[in-house]
């Protein structure tokens, strides 16, 4: 029996964590589950699976939480300050699949208490990489990848051997515009960004698929993750998205993780972690499935990429200027403020504008990821159209 917490309980990693555990109900207790706003999906979710507790974020929900779930054994709270302490209450495994940098506090925190946190939330590595991977070394906590390119990655590495790695090659699928000309992307719109040709995911990391910065957060992510050197870390599209990434070795050896493009099998890995489960994921059928495709990333067309392999480069506080930067153009784009291409280009001038350095705390970087958002914010109306 393995107790666990959600975090960000009713997304996409969320729900899909919950399914798996659903359909293995006697192997997992849930210690807490939590939302920031979506009280109704919280509500179902904490009344299907009884919680010790739920959690809702916006405090404005918590009169309703507490009001549908009296009478039953699950403690209803609400606040940020609640999410950070549901990520401490001893579960033996925590999924952190919070969206954006609200989950940097939470995930600080269940590493501090040294459990083994899988990691959806892909912004708590680019933005304090170095200040999470070392809390974790401190406190005996594990972290295991569950974004599906590091997950493969885990999955073929000898983390032990590190020094006979030649490279790491992170696969993209080159997103819905991969052979879109540059004129036509530029004219794209918020639907036509976010319908992925081969994973069903939130909107924000839909649309970075479609720009590549989700690439570029990924090359940020793996280089804390797996520390071999930014110089060993490579990108390659591949548009079928069922190589989810390789490892090549010293003497030529790639091994590649291959699977369908269903979150659910890296989840999977990560909740039986170190064993194996089951899944009802469809089968990989390679020979309907025929050939696989590799092709080198157009930066010239995906320019966020190339934006993100600077701000590694450079270090400091560049990658979470640039986390922060996007997701505001992000946003700005999903509400039809600013065009498609202005999100890479407006990350850009806010990188381009200041350089504090390395933050050497959680409080630091929410403070350089503030004021990040405020200088993006503020150019946002250079590009409004
Ligand atoms: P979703 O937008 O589907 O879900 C986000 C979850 O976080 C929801 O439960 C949401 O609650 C909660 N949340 C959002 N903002 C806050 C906040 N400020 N405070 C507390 N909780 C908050 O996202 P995804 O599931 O797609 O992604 C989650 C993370 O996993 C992201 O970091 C993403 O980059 C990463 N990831 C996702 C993949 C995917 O396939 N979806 C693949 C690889 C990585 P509410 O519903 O109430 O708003
Ligand atoms: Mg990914």
């Amino acid at each position: 029996m393995r107790s666990v917490t959600i975090l960000g309980a009713t997304g996409s990693v969320g729900r899909s964590t919950l399914d798996l555990i659903e359909r293995n109900r006697e192997r997992f207790e849930i210690v807490a589950l939590t939302a920031r706003r979506d009280i109704d999906g919280l509500i179902e979710l904490a009344t299907r699976f009884q919680p010790r507790r739920a959690v809702i974020g916006d405090e404005a929900h918590l009169l309703r939480l507490r009001d549908a779930l009296a009478g039953t054994d699950v403690e209803a709270v609400g606040g940020e300050g609640a999410i950070v302490e549901a990520a401490a209450m001893g579960a033996d495994w925590m999924m952190a699949a919070i969206v954006g940098t609200a989950g940097l506090r939470p995930v600080m925190r269940a590493l501090e208490s040294g459990q083994i946190v899988a990691l959806a939330n892909k912004e708590a590595l680019v933005s304090a990489g170095a200040l999470m991977t070392e809390a974790a070394r401190r406190h005996g906590a594990t972290l295991l990848p569950v974004d599906s390119e590091h997950n493969a990655i885990f999955q073929c590495l000898h983390a032990d051997r590190l020094e006979t790695v030649r490279r790491i090659v992170l696969t993209a699928s080159g997103g819905p515009f991969r052979s879109w000309p540059l004129e036509r992307i530029r004219t794209a719109t918020p639907a036509e960004a976010v319908a992925h040709p081969n994973w069903s995911m939130g909107a924000k990391i839909s649309v970075d698929s479609a720009t590549l910065m989700n690439k570029g957060l990924e090359l940020i992510e793996a280089f804390h993750l797996f520390p071999v050197g930014v110089e060993r870390l490579e990108v390659v599209v591949h548009p079928q998205s069922i190589v989810h990434s390789l490892v090549e070795y010293v003497d030529g050896s790639l091994l590649a993780q291959l699977g369908p493009p269903d979150m659910r099998v890296p989840i999977a890995y990560t909740l039986a972690w170190p064993e194996r489960m089951e899944t009802p994921c469809q089968r990989l059928d390679l020979a309907a499935a025929g050939r696989l495709d590799f092709e080198a990333p157009d930066l010239g067309r995906f320019p966020a990429l190339a934006l993100a392999k600077a701000a590694l480069a450079e270090g400091g506080a560049k990658p979470a200027i640039l986390n922060a930067a996007n997701e505001i153009a992000v946003a700005s784009f999903l509400e039809c403020r600013i065009g498609f291409l202005d999100i890479a280009t407006l990350v850009g001038e806010v990188l381009a504008g200041y350089a504090p350095g390395a933050p050497g705390s959680i409080d630091a970087v929410l403070e350089i990821d503030r004021e990040a958002r405020r200088a993006a914010t503020d150019l946002i109306g250079k590009f409004a159209h």
